[in-house]
């Protein structure tokens, strides 16, 4: 009876210590969670939408952008070598990506990421083409097709069925194929100087296209030329977008999901130029933002 009160004392002074190192260290890992932690331990999707600033601390997966896959003509300027991609270098760069052990994602994948903390799989990247050029299905998808990988096609809806352009029937192939068909506009209107009238022009009509011809919904979109306006980003989920993709410029801190980054592939890049691109591009735990200097 005698030890009672001091195994009382003990026990109670052990119950304190482990409760307050407990709280302590939930404490720090409710931080690291709001700080970017990617990963959920159980890989269960979190039910609360992350804010702009969660989404911008998230390591970034890389995403590729590439236009026309073909060799180069006496007829291109030097600029535009960096939008043409000779289809010997495409087959070896997507090989290499291959080889690296990287797997593709598609923009519903990288959203609940961005969005909920899911989980990825290993070296995950995105592989997107934008404008609607033939050579994307003939050499891109098929090219892809040999890795098991799948892409986004950012299609531009003046160009469907136009010579050198994909057909209807080759964008609703590549959509049962698996790959995502997305909007690039009508005819490549900038973005930054939409009019009123540019939301249905530019926009809507284009979506119904696309859904017509896909049977599936139309949620991401590519600004042409990479250029966005800050203020009217909004009005794109307003118009049924999830997501939205620039270039290589900095992400808007209000709305980063409609600011997600890509980088161009140049044509005279190879292989392990790319392979470097993609460490240095997308390996920054925090990228600056840079609303104001928006165009
Ligand atoms: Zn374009």
């Amino acid at each position: 009876m005698k030890t009672y009160p001091n195994s009382l004392f003990l026990f109670l002074s052990l119950f304190l210590f482990s409760c307050q190192s407990g709280r302590g260290k939930q404490a720090v890992q409710t931080a690291q969670d709001s700080a970017a932690v990617t990963d959920n331990p159980k890989d269960t999707v979190k039910s609360v939408a992350a804010d702009a600033k969660t989404i911008l601390l998230r390591k970034q997966v890389p995403v590729l952008c590439y236009h026309q896959i073909r060799d180069w003509k006496a007829s291109d300027s030097k600029r535009a070598h960096d939008d043409i991609i000779p289809p010997a270098n495409f087959k070896e760069h997507i090989k290499m990506l291959a080889d690296s052990g990287y797997h593709t994602i598609l923009p519903d994948q990288l959203y609940d990421y961005l969005v909920y903390g899911k989980k990825l799989p290993a070296k995950p990247i995105m592989i997107t083409f934008d404008d609607t050029d033939l050579d994307q299905y003939t050499v891109g998808a098929s090219e892809l097709k040999k890795h098991g990988f799948k892409g986004v096609f950012f299609i531009m809806t003046v160009s469907i069925g136009r010579p050198r352009y994909m057909s209807k029937a080759q964008i609703k192939e590549l959509s049962d194929q698996g790959h995502v068909i997305a909007s690039h506009t009508w005819n490549h209107k900038n973005f930054a100087q939409f009019t009123d009238e540019d939301w249905d022009i530019q926009i809507d009509k284009p979506t119904q296209t696309l859904e017509k011809i896909t049977g599936k919904k139309v949620q991401y979109f590519a600004y042409p030329y990479g250029v966005f306006k800050a203020a009217n980003l909004h009005k794109l989920k307003e118009h049924g977008f999830k997501a939205a993709f620039i270039l290589s410029t900095p992400m808007d801190e209000v709305n980063p999901l409609y600011t997600i980054r890509r980088i161009i592939d140049p044509g005279h890049y190879t292989a392990k130029n790319l392979y470097n691109s993609l460490q240095k591009s997308f390996n920054k735990k925090k990228i600056a933002t840079a609303t104001a200097a928006v165009k």
